[in-house]
Order: structure tokens, then sequence, then C-alpha cells
């Protein structure tokens, strides 16, 4: 079945005890059992509980995966993949990483002596010269935040599986709609579902989703044993963000579309980045790898001033002024203050994020509004 039906059926089925077409949100943490361990297939709900195996199944489809396994947030997912290293293992890391990702690198895992090595993952001779023979893992985002770098997923994949390690992709900023990570040779597939997957800025998730069936079995061995599980509720709310994932994610491209090509013609703006613009560096990957370009579009008032910026982000009515991405509300924000407030300074203008950048996640109101919200906030 096509995407957009399985977005909606995958993983579901009528409840069998009423036949409640959407699946309950089961709020029970244990299952009575007939005779010792003789039960239905559940037992405790840190283990498993039937609203999370729906969404579990939804996304492990969405995916084109064969397993998937959520969890109480995007970082407790990366962690459950960290806690199949040991110490004295490496890993090759994209070097525009989400800010959370570097920081349970850099703070939580590096003192337990996992080797991070952080390069730019959108040049494959990077990520080949960086695999030592202690490398169990490269780790990459496509679309990166804030600067919408990309990596040629199949080109690093193809370097991994010669080099025997695993490639780990943080597929939050594209979706499985736009973009399909295990089908260009991904082993694991990360998730916030936080952002568009749960679409509605209602509720914090992640989820790791792989066709291994060895590499499932370990991350849910570290699932239940760990436990950072998500409660019934939010699985059922990020299940209802996903059966609207495909038109969602059609709106937010095609407003971002518009609103990236307005800004690029205007005088009043410096450098654009949006990987939709043929300016971009990474526009013929990404029209390579991607069905569409995505939501998120970063620029630079021209002469990039920071104060300018940071003002301008306080002035838009419609965009509201907050972190955090993905959901059917515009966004706007100011990174080297915000979201990447904790890179310092040095690395962050190294990295080409400048402190006059601005963020918009493009969400799917009316584009027209979005348009005249920004042009009045330019000034
Ligand atoms: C938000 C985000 C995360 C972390 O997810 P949480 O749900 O906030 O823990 C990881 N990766 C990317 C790309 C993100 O945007």
């Amino acid at each position: 079945m096509k995407f957009e039906t399985r977005a909606i059926h995958a993983g579901q089925h009528p409840d069998p005890s009423t036949g409640a077409v959407m699946t309950p949100v089961y709020l029970t943490s244990t299952y009575v059992q007939e005779a010792p361990g003789v039960h239905q297939g559940y037992e405790y709900s840190r283990t498993g509980n039937p609203t999370r195996s729906a969404l579990e199944g939804n996304l492990a489809s969405l995916e084109g995966g064969t397993h998937g396994l959520c969890f109480a947030s995007g970082l407790a997912a990366t962690d459950a993949v960290l806690k199949m290293m040991e110490p004295q293992d490496h890993v090759v890391a994209g070097n525009d990483l989400y800010g959370g990702t570097h920081r349970i690198f850099t703070q939580v895992y590096q003192p337990m002596g996992i080797g991070f090595d952080f390069v730019n993952t959108g040049d494959p001779d990077q990520v080949r010269d960086a695999i030592t023979d202690k490398t169990r893992m490269v780790w990459l985002e496509t679309p990166t935040n804030p600067l919408l770098r990309i990596t040629d997923i199949a080109a690093v994949s193809e370097i991994c599986r010669e080099k025997g390690v695993l490639l780990v992709v943080d597929n939050t900023f594209a979706t499985p709609y736009l973009q399909q990570p295990l089908a260009l040779g991904a082993d694991i597939v990360v998730h916030s579902v936080t952002k568009y997957l749960g679409g509605h800025s209602d509720v914090v998730g992640g989820a790791l989703i792989t066709s291994d069936d060895a590499l499932h079995e370990k991350l849910a061995f570290i699932q239940n044993a760990v436990g950072g599980v998500p409660g019934p509720l939010d699985c059922f709310l990020t299940l209802r963000g996903t059966k609207t994932l495909a038109v969602r994610m059609d709106r937010h491209c095609e407003n971002a579309a518009k609103i990236a090509a307005w800004l690029e013609a205007d005088s009043r703006i410096g450098q654009v980045f949006y990987p939709g613009l043929e300016s971009h560096s990474g526009f013929e990957v990404a029209s390579r790898q991607m069905r569409a370009p995505g939501g998120m579009i970063s620029f630079e008032l021209a002469g990039a001033s920071e104060d300018e910026a940071r003002k301008m982000v306080s002035r838009t009515k419609v965009f509201a002024l907050a972190e955090s991405l993905g959901g059917v509300e515009s966004l706007i924000e100011h990174p080297p203050s915000m979201t990447h407030g904790a890179i310092p300074v040095e690395t962050r203008r190294a990295e080409g994020l400048s402190d006059g950048l601005i963020r918009i996640s493009v969400g799917i109101e009316s584009v027209e509004d979005l348009l005249q919200d920004l042009d009045d906030a330019i000034g």
C-alpha cells in the first residue's frame, strides 16, 4: 500500500473487544494472565503496551522497516542506540548535529570512554578518513540544523558497509514522507517524534526503526531494561499526528518553497539556506534523495546584523518566537541565542552559523499571511 494509506492504517486494527476504529489509549500498567506466563502477548507496560505497539508498527511501516521501538523522547531513543557501545568504541558523527545529540555524545558518553569524531558528513571522504578499527557507528543528520546541509546517504552507507560499521540516520527534519534512509542503506533511523511526526507541538517522544532482526533484539532489550518508554496517551497523540503526515508535509513544503523564493528575491535579505534553492550546496543531492526539500528555512538579513535579527524575530505576529519545529503552526527563532546557544561562539562561526542567522519552521497556515508577517517584521 502507498504511504498515505499506511500512515492512516499501518499498525492499527479495530479494537477486538468493542470494534472501536481508533486505537484505544490502554492506560494500564499490567495485564491479567490465565496461568503463570500464559497471556495475550502483554505482561507489563514498560515491556509492551498495545497503544505503543500500534505506534511502533505504524512508524516501522512508514520508514519501510520491519521493527519500530518508541521512547519517551528523541534523546531517549538516541541514548538507547549509544547503549550498544562499549568503552573504547568509536563513533564518527556529523559536525552539524542537533545540540542535544552533541551534548549526550560529548558530555554523557565521552566521559564513559566512547570516542567521538565530528566531520562534515556532506563530504563522504571525510567519513571514510575518520573511520578507524575501533569505529562501530556513523551517525548523521540530513538536512542538518540550522544550515540545512545535505549528506548523500547512499554514498555514506556504501562506505559504512565496506568498513563494517553501522549507519544511523536521524530523519527528524525530513520525515519518512520526504526521505527513506533504510532504503538508501542506513541500519537504524532515529526520530524525535516531537517534531513533524507528532506534528502538533503537544507531545515529546522518540523512535528507532530498523530492518535488522539482531539490532532490533538488542535495542528492544535496552528499551525494556532501561525503561525510557512513552506513555500510552503520548503514543495515541503521535498516532493521530502520523495519520496526516503526508498532507501536512505537502503543505509545509509548498509554503516553504514559496517563502524561500520570496526571501531570496528580496534585497533586504542576505543568504538564504533552503535545499530547494539552486543556490544551496545540497540542492542536487536533495533533489535526488528527498521527495521535497522540507519545511525548514534559515536566512540572514542583509548585513547579517545580530541586533537586527533579534529585533526582527521579536516582531512577527503569526510566526511565534519559540524553539522546536515541525508543528502545524509557524515558528521563528534566532539559533545563536536560542537552540544553538550552548555551542561556543568560535565553533559556531567556524561552522558558518553567523550571529545574525534566523531560522523558521514554516507551518501550514495561509502562505499569504506568512509572507505578509515576514514582510512586516523585516520592516
Ligand atoms: C528535537 C530533536 C532531537 C531530540 O529530540 P527530543 O524529542 O527533543 O528529545 C533529535 N534530533 C533532532 C534533529 C531534533 O530536531
